[in-house]
């Protein structure tokens, strides 16, 4: 059961080291999609919630209030939406949140950078179309139904957001599919690239082997692939297995996007390096 909690926070834009924006906007704290995978889940501010990711949504009511005098104040010239939130997840149908956000960007000329998985987006296109979303990267992915469900089983389905990404693309907007996390052996990379004739480029993210949960999430994948526990466990334990592993991968994106002439770009996380995210 989704716990809503209407809560008021004192700042709206704040300040980022992704180089995607000046500043994050996340008009809610928490997530109805509850990806396991979801690198908020190890942030310090929620371990230290009683209820588990994806249970909860704060709604941060006064996000659109603040963001008219913080754009006056701060004067952003590019922002990023949903660094740790989905700013498209179902309860924006009845907050429309992120939909008066985006008004006021348009309002005030400053251009942003949407990260999302949901569909619902498409429901925004009067609003994106006015010239100031800069790009929208979209994340997507093939691996199979069964894996989805222990992964990620209340996200949109992957058919749902690919459509999503060829309709948003069709309008002319520059849409980025975002292939992640890219999971070794069952990221299907051949179709990644036949799947979205219209994207400029296809973005790939390695699978993080870095989580605090990380055995949870291997354990999951084993579910669905008993076959891959003992790969997954010594990529965990070997580096030279790890690196050879994504090596391998990493070639064969590269073939793939040689063999249709389309760009793409990995993003890696090295073996042993936790990813900090300290930030909400
Ligand atoms: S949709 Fe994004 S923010 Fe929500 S749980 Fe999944 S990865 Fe996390």
């Amino acid at each position: 059961m989704l716990e809503i909690h209407e809560i008021t926070i004192n700042r709206i834009l704040n300040p980022t080291s992704i180089d995607l924006g000046e500043y994050v906007i996340n008009p809610y704290m928490g997530c109805e999609f509850s990806c396991l995978y979801c690198y908020v889940r190890s942030n310090k501010v929620v371990r230290k919630r009683e209820k588990p990711w994806g249970t909860y949504v704060d709604v941060r009511k006064n996000s659109p209030d603040l963001l008219e005098k913080e754009v006056l104040e701060k004067k952003p010239k590019i922002v990023l939406l949903g660094s740790t939130t989905e700013c498209f997840q179902p309860i924006e149908k009845e907050y429309q949140l992120t939909g008066k956000l985006l008004e006021i960007l348009n309002r005030y000329k400053v251009f942003y950078v949407i990260l999302t998985r949901s569909p619902y987006i498409v429901d925004s296109i009067p609003l994106l179309n006015q010239g100031f979303c800069k790009r929208i990267y979209f994340t997507v992915n093939n691996f199979s139904h069964t894996l989805k469900q222990v992964l990620e089983p209340k996200s949109p389905s992957f058919p749902s957001r690919s459509n999503a990404v060829r309709i948003l693309l069709d309008e002319g907007l520059s849409v980025i599919p975002y292939f992640s996390p890219v999971i070794p052996w069952l990221t299907d990379i051949k179709e990644a690239f036949s799947a979205f004739e219209k994207a400029e480029r296809i973005e790939f993210e390695h699978l993080n082997f870095n989580f605090k949960n990380t055995q949870e999430i291997i354990n999951s994948i084993s579910l669905a692939q008993p076959v891959l526990k003992e790969k997954f466990t010594s990529m965990i334990c070997e580096r030279v297995f790890y690196e050879q592993i994504w090596k391998e991968l990493d070639e064969e994106i590269e073939r793939q996007a040689k063999g249709v002439k389309k760009g793409y770009k990995i993003y890696k996380h090295s073996f042993g390096e936790y990813f900090k995210n300290t930030y909400l």
